[in-house]
């Protein structure tokens, strides 16, 4: 069997993460693991951790780390297979050790996106607070404003999304990300890119990507995830 592939993408809210890791999805045939839809997935089916995890979600707050570790070890067990890209999980360097002795990455995508862009693209960001969905005003907005697609029921904007606490929510994840981001530099396995467009970031991404996995790993990942 041909060598699998684990890469992780690291940035802030508002980087992009997510549009990348999509695209990185579709067009490597990874399989796209976010941290997010997996608590939003628990919360829905009520598990205990998914329960747990809604009281910091619904106040801003990171999920502590040893529920983390809890939910994403397993998941990544179910994935010993299939090659992989995770996103929003290890968030911090507890969370990264732990993965470091789960498995070995092959690739860290660290988007670095300036300051003032993230505040311009939060502060249009609405939640749905029960579910954890996210949209964003501008560029993903519901289809009736103000209202979840799904359940019908008004959004709300996290005091954290406001423009008051953005600076310091932004200042904290980048406190936390540091030593993540110093952990896997120290690995010669850190890949990191600035711009404020995600559409220019992505072609670097992409061809990064495309130096790193073999391609009949890519053409046998789109086979059995299409
Ligand atoms: P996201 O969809 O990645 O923005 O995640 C939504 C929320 O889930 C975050 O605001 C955190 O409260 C929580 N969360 C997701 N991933 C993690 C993680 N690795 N560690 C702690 N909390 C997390």
């Amino acid at each position: 069997m041909s060598k699998l592939f684990r890469a992780v993408i690291l940035g802030p809210p508002g980087s992009g993460k997510g549009t990348i890791s999509e695209r990185v999805a579709s067009s490597f045939g990874l399989q796209h693991l976010s941290s997010g839809d997996f608590l939003r997935e628990n919360i829905a089916a009520k598990t205990e951790a998914g329960v747990l995890a809604k009281t910091y979600i619904e106040k801003g707050a990171l999920v502590p780390d040893h529920v983390m570790t809890r939910l994403m070890l397993p998941r990544l067990e179910e994935m010993t297979r299939h090659s992989w890209l995770l996103d929003g999980f290890p968030r911090t360097l507890a969370q990264a050790e732990a993965l470091n002795s789960a498995c070995e990455l092959d690739v860290v995508i660290s988007l670095n996106i300036p300051l003032e862009t993230l505040k311009e693209r939060l502060r249009h960001r609405w939640i749905h607070p029960a579910s954890g969905r996210v949209y964003n005003m501008c560029f993903n907005p519901p289809r009736v404003q103000g209202v979840d697609d799904i359940s019908g029921e008004p959004l709300i904007q996290h005091e954290d999304d406001k423009p008051e606490a953005l600076v310091a929510r932004l200042r904290h994840y980048k406190d936390v990300a540091k030593p993540v981001i110093d952990l896997y530099r120290a690995k010669g396995i850190l890949h990191m890119f600035s711009d404020t467009e995600t559409d220019r970031i992505w072609p670097y991404v992409s061809s990064l990507l495309s130096a790193k996995i073999p391609t009949d790993l890519a053409d046998a990942q789109r086979a059995t995830t299409h």
